[in-house]
């Protein structure tokens, strides 16, 4: 290791912003499974030709793209789910990564730590969800991105955690519900709640065994869950915050099923520290040991039963206190 290193990792934003470009033009879906001229690609996302070839190489020299003959690109197995039809599509996360609201709610970390307060309403003067309730295209965008990563985690949390043995669950904040049409066609004999805020669930349907109730989950949830399932919920809160939402949950019984990161030991654990800043930067939220988990649990009237790894992030489970 050596300042040639540290240097590298003090400009990886600007790979970032190369990325985020890119996807935001759609760029990934033109090339496809074929080999274009970066030319074309302009002419085609009505870009300037040059400038647009310079970001290309970059990428290209970052094994995201693979540059041929004449300035021509193919997407790399490493770029390919930058395609919107790629299983594993990142598409809509990097459309919401790149985001003014993401890119610079990041650039006042600084003043973040210096202060104590949330970098993003820093800038914006309001919290994400109140800001995303009068921005219905940054709400979209971001509804989208969850969409897109719940598709991504789901294998290995269906690989790790049964939710065949329940019969109805509520997910609690569960977006544009992606994720619990995904646990429904899994499982045929579940039926499903959706609960999230009005402006988030209006006009989503999922079908016969799901219905959709609009809410906050700090007034009540719906009642009759056999499961209550968090998925990134108690991650974007204040332990007070979050208390309160489990609080919310209790009177109704039935299983806690939270899925959230597990934060490392010390020295470990890139990814889910990296994500424990983006809370403090975004929703103003953290991320959590298990222990911090048990004792949220503890002050809710809740017990945790269990934390089963499920890929990046963890099932943590809970049952009446
Ligand atoms: N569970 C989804 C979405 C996580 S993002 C997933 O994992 O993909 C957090 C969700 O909490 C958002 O959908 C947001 O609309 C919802 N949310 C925020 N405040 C809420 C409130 N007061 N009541 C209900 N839902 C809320």
């Amino acid at each position: 290791m050596s300042a040639a290193d540290l240097r590298k990792l003090i400009n990886a934003f600007q790979l970032s912003a190369a990325l985020h470009a890119v996807a935001g033009l759609g760029v990934a879906d033109l090339i496809g499974d074929g080999t274009r001229a970066s030319d074309e690609l302009a002419r085609e996302t009505g870009s300037d030709a040059a400038a647009l070839y310079r970001v290309l190489r970059v990428l290209a020299a970052a094994g995201v793209l693979r540059e041929e003959e004449g300035r021509r690109f193919s997407l790399t197995e490493l770029g390919a789910p930058l395609r919107t039809d790629h299983p594993e599509s990142l598409a809509d996360w990097a459309a919401f990564v790149g985001s003014r609201e993401v890119t610079s709610a990041w650039a006042a970390l600084g003043d973040g730590i210096r202060t104590g307060e949330n970098a993003f309403r820093l800038v914006y003067g309001t919290d994400i969800w109140t800001y995303r309730e009068h921005h219905p295209e940054a709400s979209r965008l971001f509804d989208r991105a969850m969409a897109s990563s719940s598709r991504a985690f789901l294998p290995a949390l269906l690989a790790a955690y049964d939710f065949s043995r329940f019969g109805t669950i509520v997910d609690v904040g569960g977006g544009n519900g992606e994720l619990l049409r995904a646990i429904l066609t899994a499982y045929p004999n579940v039926r499903g709640v959706l609960f999230d805020q009005p402006h988030v669930v209006e006009g989503v349907d999922l079908g016969d065994r799901c219905t959709v109730v609009a809410g906050s989950f700090f007034d009540s949830v719906p009642a009759g869950g056999d499961a209550y399932l968090l998925k990134w919920i108690l991650h974007d809160w204040a332990d007070e915050e979050a208390i309160a939402i489990l609080r919310a949950i209790r009177p109704n019984g039935g299983t806690l099923v939270v899925v959230d990161r597990v934060l490392a030991p010390p020295n470990e654990g890139l990814e889910g520290k990296l994500a424990d800043v983006n809370m403090f930067v975004m929703p103003a939220g953290l991320e959590r040991t298990r222990d911090e988990f048990a004792a949220l649990f503890a002050a809710a009237g809740w017990r945790l039963v269990d934390a089963v790894p499920a890929g990046a992030l963890h099932v943590i489970e809970g049952a009446p206190a």
